[in-house]
């Protein structure tokens, strides 16, 4: 009887702590102090394509490239937040290392110098690589992974970036401790993604962003 009841009781607690982690306290509307930093940084002004009340600060953990669990806060568009929290708690269940996630007004809006720092980021005032029209990280819709390992590649195979150059190679190199943050095409991380819906950069035609994952719209 003693028995079943510790049965019992391991299965609420086991129900309580799923409850927790899709609870939606890791998601929290932008803080007057975020938005303060998200202004004076230039990650937020006037004529951003979405309202600032629309976005989310989502608290993730992640797999640190050192092993370590450790924890980052990404900016999106509300309507993908659960995603967001989703796809994350699946990244880290499956130990995708992740370098670093912090929002990109912590590098003062520059994509290049989060880019540099290997930085994990989404939300992100800024037009498209390449052209006039927004980026779908202006709506909070898109999301950079790793992108020392995962760079855009141009249609002439080139990267703006040095540390980049290695993994113009689109290979898996068990040698690398890095290599597990490389997305190839058929990754449990890129499957992740698409099972919630979202796009990748890695199979456009052309010029390939290894690191860009987009919700599509349905
Ligand atoms: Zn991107």
């Amino acid at each position: 009887m003693l028995h079943l009841k510790k049965i019992a009781i391991y299965h609420i607690l086991l129900l309580i702590s799923t409850l927790f982690i899709y609870a939606d306290e890791s998601i929290n509307e932008i803080s007057i102090e975020l938005k303060g930093e998200m202004i004076k940084n230039n990650n937020y002004r006037a004529g951003c394509p979405v309202k600032i009340e629309d976005l989310r600060a989502v608290s993730v953990q992640y797999y640190g490239f050192d092993k370590k669990n450790k924890n980052g806060i990404l900016v999106v568009h509300k309507d993908v937040s659960s995603d967001v929290v989703r796809i994350f708690d699946e990244l880290f269940a499956i130990r995708y290392p992740i370098k670093q996630i912090a929002p990109i007004h912590h590098f003062h809006s520059s994509d290049f110098a989060s880019i540099e720092a290997d930085n994990t980021s989404a939300f992100n005032c800024r037009k498209a690589t390449g052209e006039n029209s927004w980026s779908k990280h202006a709506y909070g819709k898109a999301i950079d992974i790793n992108p020392i390992e995962n760079p855009y590649i141009f249609r002439n195979g080139n990267t703006s970036h040095k540390n980049s150059v290695f993994f113009l190679k689109r290979v898996h190199d068990k040698n690398r401790k890095d290599d597990q943050a490389v997305l190839i095409n058929g990754d449990e991380a890129v499957k992740i993604f698409a099972k919630y819906g979202w796009g990748w950069g890695g199979l456009w035609n052309g010029a390939k962003d290894y690191q860009h994952f987009y919700k599509l719209e349905k």
